[in-house]
């Protein structure tokens, strides 16, 4: 059946396992699997005898899945690791304080206690949910949020339906925001009911126990299989949320909508900070933009605590009827969308904060639905961006389950506000390390399948930038993609239709003097993220002579189309862009110290890139202000670089009268080539793409030249004869 969470533990491999290798075992089985938890949602525990490091004995000790971690990727660090005597032994402190229950200072004060648990010096910090899982005396606690249980858990009549579907071996407990208070809760369900095996937590999710592991997760896949099952009884077919009201244009013309307003729209939830987008316009999330009943529910917003930090207490929908293609319309009808939940969004701060609560934050939506097109979540990251839109894409399904079920009912505001401004969230946020330079910002390179381009989209993305890796060749800019995803790591998140769904680079092909390859390139680039920050190009070309220095007619054609004119048309598409965006950005070309020194054998490169400096200043003047323009200009990088073939090499050697062999490997030849323009420079070093990449970074961040534009910077190593004067 649909939905239906599949079996895939092996014993084989589940017996070679220790006990917590046992446990981050079926913690990963539960996580991978969507229809039992979502990324970050969900614990897992294991009461595990250890020998005690301090005396030598036997002591009973909880792993439980720590603050922070995701159960998917979770391995042996991300759980936390607890003294049980000491853990239970915190409840005649709690039950001693005067002020108690959920949401008392005792509460938020029992977090700081569970530090002092600690069992053998386990660094990784304690979750809230850790007494939830410490209190139930099982030996073994799995706490989810399948989309199926917490449909049960957010219907309206969810109590009864949980005695109807599960009898007496589930039981329901109302809503309660996590903390200590909860964990007691549980704790007494286990003694009222022994034959329990499991509880429906209101608004939440679901947990359940049992004294061996394997059983323990073979119970989550049967209560939740239950859960959907019975949703899938009463499945409404084609009258779920109502029935459908609009009908989707096709793929490309979708594709074509998204892109004509992705850049726009980005600027204007951008207002206060930059977001990352990620577009999801699936079957399922097609279903509910398009229906009759979206505009309710999506006024409701979300259910389960942790949905909702990331999606905000609502989404903006859009009432546009795509029928109409009418692109201006669907502009106005965001522009009043917006401002109306910006206004709400501060009515519901200022109507639920209490006198300690946290400052307002930014109040512009992280969804947005639009009919016909679907949704784009934005996050401070692509990996957050996919987050919150698997998060909202698990909201339609709970609330389709719920509507089947009876009729969905949201969490009150005043809870949601405890939650999403929650003193202990505060700190989570302000413990987080500073955010990168580069962050939030997406940069093109140009040029990044080899030489300065990929080094330079290294140099980028360690500073935190998304990058869109563009090479005339594919393949190579999928390659430095490839590299920067591996050393970075995709991130979480489960969610983004095609390119949409990547993670921090993606690799593309363009091709820059053909107008249309660049505008394709960028439209691929803006679906992926939202839109643009920055263009570094660092693509050129340099056709070596012949014996003469001559090269034919349509080379110097050539050099010119891709080293002016190529330039020009990426920094006019891309301008196309940045101008809806309404968001500084900044433009990076690269020149070459040749443009100011003439000089024997190289007279169309050299040209070219006297009119790629002008092109520069010409820029820089019609680009502001929103734009800034500045170029590396380098010289003689001979290090991994595309434009010194070997056959240039060793044409240069000969010019310079410098010795060689053709026997020489390429490296060798480079070498000494790099090492005699070093000696004619004032530094005496040889020029590197790093330092190219380098000069690029700090073009093209905003905070350290923010003031400089239509400049040429030279990396030379100094050379006298490129002096500007
Ligand atoms: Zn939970």
């Amino acid at each position: 059946m649909k939905n239906h969470p599949k079996n895939r533990w092996q014993d084989s491999l589940a017996k070679t396992l220790d006990p917590v290798a046992r446990l981050v075992y079926r913690s990963n089985l539960i996580g991978e699997d969507p229809t039992l938890t979502n990324t970050g949602g969900g614990n897992t525990s294991s009461k595990i005898m250890e020998k005690d490091p301090l005396t030598g004995s036997e002591t009973e000790v909880l792993w439980v899945k720590g603050s922070g971690g995701d159960l998917r990727t979770a391995k042996r660090d991300g759980f936390s690791s607890l003294y049980m005597e000491r853990l239970k032994g915190l409840q005649k402190n709690y039950l001693g304080s005067k002020a108690k229950g959920p949401k008392s200072q005792i509460e938020d004060d029992m977090v700081g206690a569970y530090a002092h648990c600690t069992f053998n010096l386990n660094p990784r910090p304690s979750s809230i949910d850790t007494p939830l899982h410490g209190f139930v005396p099982a030996r073994h606690v799995d706490h989810t949020h399948p989309n199926a249980a917490i449909s049960l858990a957010a219907c309206g009549k969810g109590k009864e339906l949980t005695k109807e579907i599960y009898g007496d071996e589930v039981i329901w407990t109302d809503w309660q925001r996590p903390g200590f208070d909860l964990g007691l809760i549980l704790e007494k369900v286990c003694k009222d009911h022994p034959k329990a095996k499991g509880a429906i937590m209101g608004q939440h999710g679901l947990i359940n126990w049992h004294e061996d592991d394997k059983k323990c997760y073979e119970l989550t896949l049967e209560l939740v299989g239950r859960a959907a099952e019975a949703i899938e009884k009463k499945d409404r077919g084609d009258k779920t949320f109502g029935g459908e009201k609009y009908k989707s244009p096709i793929e490309k013309e979708r594709k074509a909508l998204w892109l004509s307003i992705l850049p726009w729209l980005r600027g204007k939830v951008s207002a206060q900070q930059r977001m990352i987008g990620t577009v999801q316009e699936d079957v399922t999330i097609l279903r509910f933009v398009n229906s009759k009943d979206a505009p309710r529910l999506a006024e409701m917003g979300t259910s389960c605590p942790d949905h909702f930090l990331r999606t905000k207490i609502k989404p903006l929908y859009v009432p546009w009827d795509p029928a109409t293609g009418d692109v201006a319309k669907l502009r106005s009808l965001l522009e009043e969308g917006l401002e109306a939940y910006r206004a709400d969004y501060k009515k519901y701060y200022e109507k639920c904060k209490r006198k300690d609560s946290p400052a307002m934050r930014d109040p512009n939506p992280t969804v947005v639905l639009i009919p016909g097109l679907g949704m784009v979540a934005w996050g401070k990251s692509k990996s957050e961006s996919r987050v919150t839109a698997e998060f909202y894409n698990c909201a339609v399904e709970v609330m389709r389950g719920a509507e089947a079920l009876g009729g969905y009912i949201n969490l009150p505001q005043q809870e949601a506000f405890d939650i999403e401004y929650w003193q202990l969230e505060e700190a989570k946020l302000k413990r987080m390390p500073a955010e990168q330079e580069l962050a939030r910002q997406v940069i093109a390179v140009v040029g990044a399948g080899s030489g300065i381009g990929k080094e330079t989209a290294h140099r980028l993305a360690k500073e935190g930038a998304s990058i869109v890796c563009v090479d005339l060749n594919e393949k190579s800019a999928q390659e430095t993609s490839a590299e920067l995803v591996k050393k970075l790591g995709d991130g979480i998140g489960v969610a983004g239709t095609g390119i949409s769904g990547c993670g921090p680079a993606i690799g593309l092909g363009a091709n820059i003097v053909d107008r249309k390859s660049v505008a394709d390139m960028l439209g691929e680039a803006v679906y992926a993220y939202g839109g643009i920050d920055g263009v570094v190009v660092t693509a050129g070309i340099f056709v070596p002579p012949d014996l003469e220095g001559r090269i034919p007619d349509e080379k110097w054609a050539q050099t010119f189309a891709i080293n002016v004119t190529g330039s020009y048309v990426v920094a006019d598409e891309a301008n196309k862009i940045f101008k809806a965006q309404g968001l500084p950005a900044s433009l990076v070309l690269t020149t070459s110290v040749n443009a100011v020194v003439a000089k024997k054998g190289s007279l169309a490169y050299d040209t070219s890139k006297a009119a790629a400096n002008h092109l520069v200043r010409e820029l820089a003047i019609e680009l502001s202000p929103l734009v800034r323009v500045n170029a590396v200009a380098p010289a003689t990088v001979v290090q991994g670089s595309a434009m010194f073939p070997r056959d240039r090499v060793m044409a240069s050697l000969a010019k310079y009268k410098i010795p060689f062999m053709e026997k020489e490997g390429d490296e060798e030849l480079r070498t000494r080539l790099a090492e005699f323009y070093a000696k004619r420079t004032l530094t005496q070093s040889p020029i590197t793409p790093a330092d190219q990449a380098e000069a690029a970074f700090l073009l093209v961040s905003a905070k350290r030249f923010p003031r400089t534009t239509g400049q040429v910077i030279h990396v030379d190593g100094g050379l006298a004869d490129g002096f500007l004067r």
